[in-house]
Protein backbone atom coordinates (compact mmCIF):
# COMPACT_ATOMS: atom_id res chain seq x y z
CA UNK A 1 0.00 0.00 0.00
CA UNK A 2 1.20 3.47 -1.06
CA UNK A 3 0.63 5.80 1.73
CA UNK A 4 -0.24 9.65 0.98
CA UNK A 5 1.82 11.88 2.00
CA UNK A 6 -0.57 13.13 5.08
CA UNK A 7 -1.16 9.49 5.99
CA UNK A 8 2.39 9.02 6.13
CA UNK A 9 3.15 11.73 8.47
CA UNK A 10 0.28 10.36 10.59
CA UNK A 11 2.24 7.45 10.85
CA UNK A 12 5.49 8.99 11.45
CA UNK A 13 4.12 10.71 13.88
CA UNK A 14 2.83 7.64 15.95
CA UNK A 15 6.07 5.87 15.64
CA UNK A 16 7.77 9.06 16.79
CA UNK A 17 5.51 9.00 19.97
CA UNK A 18 6.23 5.28 20.29
CA UNK A 19 9.75 6.32 20.87
CA UNK A 20 11.05 4.91 16.78
CA UNK A 21 13.13 7.26 14.91
CA UNK A 22 10.75 7.83 11.92
CA UNK A 23 13.81 8.44 9.86
CA UNK A 24 16.05 5.42 10.29
CA UNK A 25 13.59 1.97 9.94
CA UNK A 26 14.14 -0.01 13.05
CA UNK A 27 15.82 -2.22 13.27
CA UNK A 28 16.44 -6.42 14.34
CA UNK A 29 19.99 -6.95 15.42
CA UNK A 30 21.80 -5.21 12.67
CA UNK A 31 18.95 -6.42 9.84
CA UNK A 32 16.58 -3.84 8.73
CA UNK A 33 13.03 -4.34 9.69
CA UNK A 34 11.78 -2.77 6.27
CA UNK A 35 10.70 -5.26 3.09
CA UNK A 36 13.57 -5.31 0.78
CA UNK A 37 12.78 -3.67 -2.39
CA UNK A 38 14.02 -7.16 -4.33
CA UNK A 39 15.39 -10.33 -3.75
CA UNK A 40 16.95 -12.81 -5.71
CA UNK A 41 20.42 -15.22 -5.21
CA UNK A 42 21.61 -18.26 -7.65
CA UNK A 43 20.28 -21.60 -8.26
CA UNK A 44 21.42 -23.28 -5.51
CA UNK A 45 20.77 -21.34 -2.86
CA UNK A 46 24.04 -20.50 -1.22
CA UNK A 47 23.84 -16.54 -2.65
CA UNK A 48 21.16 -14.88 -1.92
CA UNK A 49 21.02 -10.79 -1.80
CA UNK A 50 18.58 -8.29 -1.66
CA UNK A 51 18.01 -4.69 -2.29
CA UNK A 52 16.94 -1.93 -0.72
CA UNK A 53 15.18 0.22 -3.76
CA UNK A 54 14.10 -1.27 -6.73
CA UNK A 55 16.14 -1.12 -9.88
CA UNK A 56 14.74 1.89 -12.10
CA UNK A 57 16.70 0.99 -15.47
CA UNK A 58 17.70 -2.26 -16.96
CA UNK A 59 19.64 -3.49 -20.62
CA UNK A 60 20.92 -6.17 -22.92
CA UNK A 61 24.60 -6.43 -22.95
CA UNK A 62 25.45 -7.88 -26.60
CA UNK A 63 29.35 -7.62 -26.05
CA UNK A 64 31.72 -10.55 -26.35
CA UNK A 65 32.52 -11.20 -22.97
CA UNK A 66 28.79 -11.53 -22.31
CA UNK A 67 28.34 -13.86 -24.55
CA UNK A 68 31.03 -16.13 -23.29
CA UNK A 69 30.29 -16.04 -19.52
CA UNK A 70 26.11 -16.34 -20.06
CA UNK A 71 26.49 -18.70 -22.88
CA UNK A 72 23.73 -16.76 -24.55
CA UNK A 73 23.24 -13.92 -27.20
CA UNK A 74 22.98 -11.35 -24.57
CA UNK A 75 22.83 -10.63 -20.86
CA UNK A 76 20.07 -9.01 -19.22
CA UNK A 77 20.85 -6.67 -16.37
CA UNK A 78 19.44 -3.98 -14.59
CA UNK A 79 21.65 -1.23 -13.14
CA UNK A 80 21.62 -0.16 -9.60
CA UNK A 81 22.51 1.92 -7.00
CA UNK A 82 25.23 -0.63 -5.34
CA UNK A 83 24.29 1.06 -1.86
CA UNK A 84 21.21 -0.40 -2.20
CA UNK A 85 22.56 -3.63 -2.38
CA UNK A 86 23.35 -6.21 0.41
CA UNK A 87 24.64 -9.73 0.28
CA UNK A 88 22.48 -12.08 3.25
CA UNK A 89 24.08 -14.81 2.55
CA UNK A 90 26.92 -16.36 0.90
CA UNK A 91 29.78 -14.40 1.07
CA UNK A 92 32.62 -17.21 0.91
CA UNK A 93 30.29 -19.16 -2.28
CA UNK A 94 30.67 -15.45 -4.14
CA UNK A 95 33.47 -15.46 -6.54
CA UNK A 96 34.58 -12.80 -8.81
CA UNK A 97 36.34 -12.23 -11.70
CA UNK A 98 37.84 -9.25 -13.57
CA UNK A 99 39.10 -9.16 -17.03
CA UNK A 100 42.94 -8.59 -17.07
CA UNK A 101 42.26 -5.27 -19.87
CA UNK A 102 39.66 -3.87 -17.13
CA UNK A 103 35.70 -3.46 -16.81
CA UNK A 104 33.67 -4.77 -14.02
CA UNK A 105 33.72 -7.56 -11.75
CA UNK A 106 31.98 -10.14 -12.57
CA UNK A 107 30.68 -11.64 -9.51
CA UNK A 108 29.00 -15.24 -9.90
CA UNK A 109 28.47 -18.41 -7.30
CA UNK A 110 31.55 -20.60 -7.23
CA UNK A 111 29.46 -23.79 -6.22
CA UNK A 112 26.52 -23.00 -9.34
CA UNK A 113 28.14 -21.11 -11.82
CA UNK A 114 25.14 -18.77 -11.61
CA UNK A 115 25.78 -15.05 -13.26
CA UNK A 116 24.56 -12.97 -10.27
CA UNK A 117 25.91 -9.44 -10.68
CA UNK A 118 29.01 -6.90 -11.70
CA UNK A 119 30.38 -4.26 -9.99
CA UNK A 120 33.17 -1.42 -10.46
CA UNK A 121 35.98 -2.18 -8.53
CA UNK A 122 36.61 1.63 -8.20
CA UNK A 123 32.93 2.66 -7.68
CA UNK A 124 30.84 1.19 -5.26
CA UNK A 125 27.72 2.77 -6.13
CA UNK A 126 28.32 1.10 -10.21
CA UNK A 127 26.43 -2.23 -9.92
CA UNK A 128 24.16 -4.09 -12.67
CA UNK A 129 22.23 -7.07 -11.35
CA UNK A 130 21.67 -10.25 -14.14
CA UNK A 131 17.89 -9.95 -14.67
CA UNK A 132 17.05 -13.53 -14.01
CA UNK A 133 18.93 -13.83 -10.65
CA UNK A 134 16.12 -11.83 -9.31
CA UNK A 135 13.36 -13.98 -7.15
CA UNK A 136 10.04 -12.05 -8.78
CA UNK A 137 9.67 -9.34 -11.24
CA UNK A 138 12.00 -6.61 -10.64
CA UNK A 139 9.41 -4.33 -12.29
CA UNK A 140 11.97 -2.78 -15.05
CA UNK A 141 11.96 -3.47 -18.39
CA UNK A 142 15.28 -3.57 -20.76
CA UNK A 143 14.88 -0.73 -22.55
CA UNK A 144 18.18 -0.51 -24.63
CA UNK A 145 20.74 -2.95 -26.10
CA UNK A 146 24.29 -2.20 -26.20
CA UNK A 147 27.35 -3.35 -28.13
CA UNK A 148 25.40 -4.53 -30.84
CA UNK A 149 28.11 -4.20 -33.44
CA UNK A 150 29.41 -7.40 -31.85
CA UNK A 151 26.25 -9.31 -31.37
CA UNK A 152 26.32 -13.08 -31.96
CA UNK A 153 25.89 -13.84 -35.88
CA UNK A 154 23.31 -16.31 -34.93
CA UNK A 155 20.90 -14.59 -33.12
CA UNK A 156 19.61 -11.67 -34.94
CA UNK A 157 18.70 -8.65 -32.96
CA UNK A 158 14.94 -8.66 -32.56
CA UNK A 159 13.17 -5.08 -34.25
CA UNK A 160 12.07 -4.03 -30.74
CA UNK A 161 12.48 -0.68 -30.78
CA UNK A 162 14.81 -0.51 -27.76
CA UNK A 163 17.71 2.24 -28.17
CA UNK A 164 20.54 0.57 -29.80
CA UNK A 165 24.48 1.36 -28.66
CA UNK A 166 27.21 0.11 -31.28
CA UNK A 167 29.25 -0.07 -28.08
CA UNK A 168 28.65 0.52 -24.26
CA UNK A 169 25.68 2.63 -23.16
CA UNK A 170 27.32 5.75 -20.87
CA UNK A 171 26.18 5.42 -17.04
ZN1 LIG B 1 24.86 -21.25 -6.16
ZN1 LIG C 1 28.56 -7.19 -21.92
Amino acid sequence: MRLSGSSQRNRDRRRAAAGVDPIRPATVSGVSAEQPAARGGCLCGAVRFELSKPPTQAGYCHCTRCQRRTGTASSAQARIDGRSFRLTTGEDSLAAWRHPDGGFEKCFCARCGSHLFSRNPDDAAQMSIRMAAFDEDPGVRPSWRAFVAYAAPWEPIPDDGLERHQEGRPR
